[in-house]
């Protein structure tokens, strides 16, 4: 049987008969792998650990023709503090849906791989907001799905928009103030901080916990998320704004 070895996040599992489980794991290379982890139940299992939602780490699988099953993992992270936070658990598990939603068997996703890792670090380490790491995260996913809205020209005249304008998910984008429009009026700030922010650095998200026009950028970006990805149920609450 081929032995694969992956590094990998386990986005999913699911009891499978008496002692085994079904998990699901992203691989940068290889996208998708649903995976059967035999024995992971029995208490003495060393696959124990490595078959939790969020466990990182090497993956040893064996293929036989389309089926995989999980042999060994060295987990390099847990992730542990989250688990123990409601409220980061909670951002965490819906990146972890949108993950799931999203990737594909044989759909190599290095670059998301690599985002999903950092953002798992921000959430489980850092001090800051967790509703920033989420907005964070949807806005390099959406870029990465190929879903940015578009922020620099009027998605109904064509026209290059500067300054304030509307935001409207449903054309994907925004719309200039000359347009008729029953779409949302967008603040300057919050436009260039969508524009920008899939495109800068993973980690440079970190700059805008200074800019005041962050949570009403976040609550936009949300609201093309939900069109696209049907995450309403899932999704975490926005900044409420009482917060210091
Ligand atoms: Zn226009």
């Amino acid at each position: 049987m081929p032995v694969i070895t992956t590094p990998g996040l386990v986005l999913r599992r699911a009891d499978y008969s008496d002692y085994d489980r079904m998990v699901t794991i992203f691989s940068p290379e290889m996208g998708r792998l649903d995976a059967i982890a035999r024995g992971c139940r029995r208490p003495k299992s060393p696959l124990v650990n490595a078959v939790e939602p969020f466990t990182s780490g090497e993956f040893q699988l064996y293929q036989h023709k389309e089926r995989f099953s999980l042999e060994q993992c060295q987990i390099s992270d847990s992730y542990f503090e989250l688990r123990g936070d409601y409220d980061r658990l909670r951002h965490g598990v819906y990146w972890l849906r949108l993950l799931d939603t999203a990737i594909l068997p044989d759909t190599p996703a290095p670059e998301l791989f690599i985002t999903t890792l950092r953002a798992l670090a921000h959430l489980n380490y850092g001090e800051l907001p967790p509703e920033l790491v989420t907005f964070a995260f949807e806005a390099h996913f959406m870029r990465l799905m190929g879903l940015s809205p578009r922020m620099d020209t009027c998605m109904l005249c064509g026209r290059p928009v500067d300054g304030n304008a509307r935001f409207d998910p449903d054309l994907g984008g925004a719309v200039c103030l000359c347009c008729h429009s029953p779409a949302p009026e967008m603040s300057n700030g919050a436009r260039r901080i969508l524009m920008k922010l899939p495109r800068t650095q993973f980690d440079k998200f970190q700059l805008l916990n200074d800019r005041p026009e962050w949570p009403e950028a976040a609550r936009l970006l949300r609201s093309c998320v939900n069109l696209r990805m049907h995450m309403e149920k899932f999704a975490p609450p926005l900044w409420d704004g009482d917060k210091p």
